[in-house]
């Protein structure tokens, strides 16, 4: 071979080896392509399969969590009786009215369709038909208007509610609660509106139940309250009509009495008159007690004076005991202030219905009053204890003894009158004048009752006093042991020096000391031991201490009457001579007589205008009855009265009418201003007296008429000038 041909050769060897080299490399490089690629494909399929692992993971998480959620919705649904319900409004919508259009979808669930009786989607499409279709007739046009209004007002985000009646697939309507809410896109149009509905027949069946009964309570209230007013109205008639012909009884009583001179005609008379006083007593207990109920017992404080009122009740409870053989004394402080500010009335009718009760339920023995004043601050604590020596009341009774209506052991106390009103209207007073009453009783020994009130007063000027007490001595020989003990109590309470003696021997022995400047002795023991009084007791003053109705021999000049207090000692102690009674004991109620007074009584009533004549009689004035208010103008126009008596109720022109006419009368002539009109009323219902007060009266006087208050009326209204005192 050439050199030419072996170079040729070699060149062709050369370049078919560099091609094979450079398709190796391609072919290399191609592989490692694919094997990239595989690789890269093989990462990514890798990434995906844990994506999608991952994500089925989030998917079932939240399936359970939708699920959890959806268990929970619906068992606290189920439990509340309420059913969902979900309208997503459809972007085609462009108006309010489109989304409430029959056809537009909402979605209920289930629950709606058992609340009103439905079983599915044919029964009960997924329309807004189906709920506008079932509203109440008077429901359905406010609804309608609402939801427009709701869906329609862009910036509302709060929710709305509805209470409305649907009607169910029986026909028959339900009342249903709808809340909703809606979710609006950035503009404020709605996208959708979810809610719920509530069954709340139960709820609306008991409201109406209680407004049914509200409305029946309500009418039976107005007729409770009708009723009442009438029952408060007939009272008021009722204790007019009563109270009227009670006063010309008693006050007919009262004139015979003073005329009769006859003993047999005379126990008939009081008779009658107690018997009337104790009708009178039961009408105002009953009134009194309705006035309780009410609430309108008033307490109308006053200044009075103590002793007055203890004679007051002395006198009235000394008559009850007339045909007793009971004792009765009395223990009253003669420190207490001689005048106290209070409700003397009331305080009278709480003391006289404690008395009575004790004077009505003790056969034998004694009956005892005591009257403490104890001092607190610049106030008084008025202290009354009624003690007998009666019937007692057993432990079980005495929790109910203040209770209405209550009586005790009624097969013992046969014939004694009351109506077991007493206790329970002294309590009640005693409570609205802030006191406070109690009892001490033993069954078959005797009671003591407790009250106290607090009372002020304006002067410790003391009721009792007794100048120079440790000069002065009383010895008291007496076997009624209560009558020594009382009168030994106010000797002691005046400072007094006191002795009392149980036998003649030591009475002797007493007299014998010469220390002693009075003798206080029954009638009895001083017959008894006579002479040797005489004999030893020629420094001494004998006082025969005596029952109120014992008649004692004019020989003996100073005799005492029981039931003796403080004043009655200090009178003797400081050396009253001759009968030291008891004032009201046989007192006449009239003071002074005013001859030359002129009075007017108008009175529709005959028998009231006689009992006020002869009841005005022993003042010697001259009295002018009228039957009539128009009589009564008449009267005044061409007389000068001193002082009228106008009787409340008059037919035609009535007391009121009178008095206000007298007095515009006055416009002229200042007379008719001035002259007391004291009004004479039988009505006791509270809010009279002020009523007549306001309209032109000076001061009333209660019918029946009270000798004591018709005695004190006219001592104030007559001009101090025209009264002469009667010694
Ligand atoms: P009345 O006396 O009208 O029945 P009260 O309310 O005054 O009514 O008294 C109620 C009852 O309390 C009486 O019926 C009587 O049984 C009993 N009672 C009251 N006071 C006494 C007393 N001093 N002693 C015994 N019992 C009394």
């Amino acid at each position: 071979m050439s050199d030419g041909a072996h170079v040729g050769l070699t060149a062709s060897l050369f370049e078919q080896r560099m091609a094979w080299v450079s398709v190796s490399v391609v072919l290399f490089l191609l592989l490692l392509g694919v094997v990239a690629l595989f690789l890269l494909m093989n990462k990514r399929k890798r990434k995906t399969i844990s994506e999608l692992l991952e994500q089925a993971k989030y998917v079932k998480s939240t399936q359970d969590e939708l699920s959890n959620q959806n268990m929970r919705l619906n068992l606290l649904v189920g439990g509340m009786e309420v059913a969902l319900w979900d309208c997503e409004i459809s972007p085609e919508a462009e108006s309010v009215e489109d989304m409430l259009s029959p056809d537009a979808a909402i979605w209920f669930s289930e629950g709606i369709r058992e609340m009103f009786g439905y079983t599915g989607e044919n029964d009960f499409p997924n329309v807004m038909r189906s709920w506008f279709d079932n509203i109440h007739p008077d429901d359905a046009e406010a609804v309608y208007t609402q939801t427009v209004a709701h869906l329609r007002d862009i910036t509302n985000k709060t929710p709305f509610v509805f209470e409305i009646r649907m009607r169910m697939k029986n026909g028959q309507y339900k009342w249903v609660h709808i809340f909703g809410n809606t979710l609006r896109d950035a503009n404020g149009k709605p996208l959708r509106t979810s809610g719920a509905t509530e069954d709340i027949s139960k709820r609306k069946d008991a409201e109406r139940e209680i407004a049914e009964k509200s409305a029946e309570l309500e009418i039976a209230l107005h007729k409770a309250e009708a009723a009442n007013k009438a029952k408060n109205s007939f009272l008021a008639k009722v204790s007019h009509e009563i109270r009227t012909p009670m006063s010309a009884i008693i006050g007919m009583a009262e004139l015979a009495l003073r005329e009769s001179e006859k003993d047999a005609d005379r126990e008939r008379i009081i008779m009658i008159k107690q018997a009337g006083t104790h009708l009178l007593t039961i009408i105002n207990d009953i009134l009194d007690f309705y006035k309780i109920e009410e609430g309108k017992m008033e307490i109308v404080p006053g200044d009075y004076s103590v002793a007055s009122l203890i004679e007051d009740v002395v006198g009235i409870i000394r008559t009850k005991m007339a045909d007793s053989r009971l004792r009765f004394a009395l223990m009253v402080d003669g420190k207490m202030p001689r005048s106290l500010f209070g409700d003397e009335t009331r305080i009278r009718q709480i003391v006289l219905n404690i008395l009575n009760n004790a004077v009505k339920y003790t056969r034998e023995g004694f009956v005892s009053l005591g009257v403490y004043g104890e001092f607190i601050g610049g106030n008084m604590n008025l202290i009354f204890e009624v003690a007998d020596s009666g019937i007692g009341i057993k432990p079980e009774d005495t929790d109910r003894l203040f209770s209405e209506f209550e009586r005790f052991d009624q097969e013992r106390n046969i014939g004694i009158e009351g109506v077991g009103l007493g206790l329970a209207i002294t309590k009640s007073i005693v409570k609205a004048m802030g006191g406070g009453i109690s009892v001490q009783s033993k069954y078959g020994e005797g009671s003591k009752f407790t009250v106290t009130v607090p009372q002020k007063y304006h002067s410790r000027e003391p009721l009792a006093k007794v100048p120079n007490p440790d000069e002065k001595s009383l010895l008291i020989f007496e076997r009624r042991a209560v009558y020594a003990d009382s009168i030994a109590y106010s000797a002691n309470n005046l400072g007094v020096r006191c002795s009392i003696v149980a036998n003649g021997t030591d009475l002797y022995e007493k007299m014998k000391s010469r220390t002693y400047d009075y003798l206080i002795i029954s009638h009895e023991l001083l017959k008894e031991h006579e002479e040797k009084i005489a004999e030893l007791g020629k420094d001494m003053r004998t006082v025969i201490l005596a029952e109120f109705d014992e008649a004692i021999p004019k020989e003996y000049p100073n005799v005492m009457t029981m039931p003796a207090y403080c004043t009655h000692i200090a009178n003797l102690l400081n050396g009253s001579e001759g009968r030291l009674t008891n004032a009201a004991h046989g007192k006449s109620d009239v003071s002074f007589s005013a001859a030359g007074t002129r009075v007017l009584v108008a009175d529709d009533i005959n028998t009231n205008l006689k009992v006020a004549r002869g009841l005005l009689a022993p003042y010697k004035m001259q009295v002018d009855l009228v039957k009539s208010g128009m009589a009564a103008i008449e009267a005044v126009q061409s007389e000068r009265y001193d002082l009228i008596f106008m009787d409340h109720r008059m037919p035609g022109m009535d007391g009121v009418e009178t008095t206000q006419r007298i007095r515009e009368m006055g416009e002229k002539d200042p007379y008719y201003k001035r002259i007391p009109i004291i009004g004479l009323t039988a009505n006791a219902v509270t809010g009279v007296m002020e009523m007549l007060m306001e309209n032109g009266f000076d001061d009333f006087l209660s019918k029946p008429i009270d000798t004591a208050k018709l005695d004190a009326i006219l001592a104030k209204w007559i001009p101090k000038e025209k009264q002469e005192a009667l010694l």
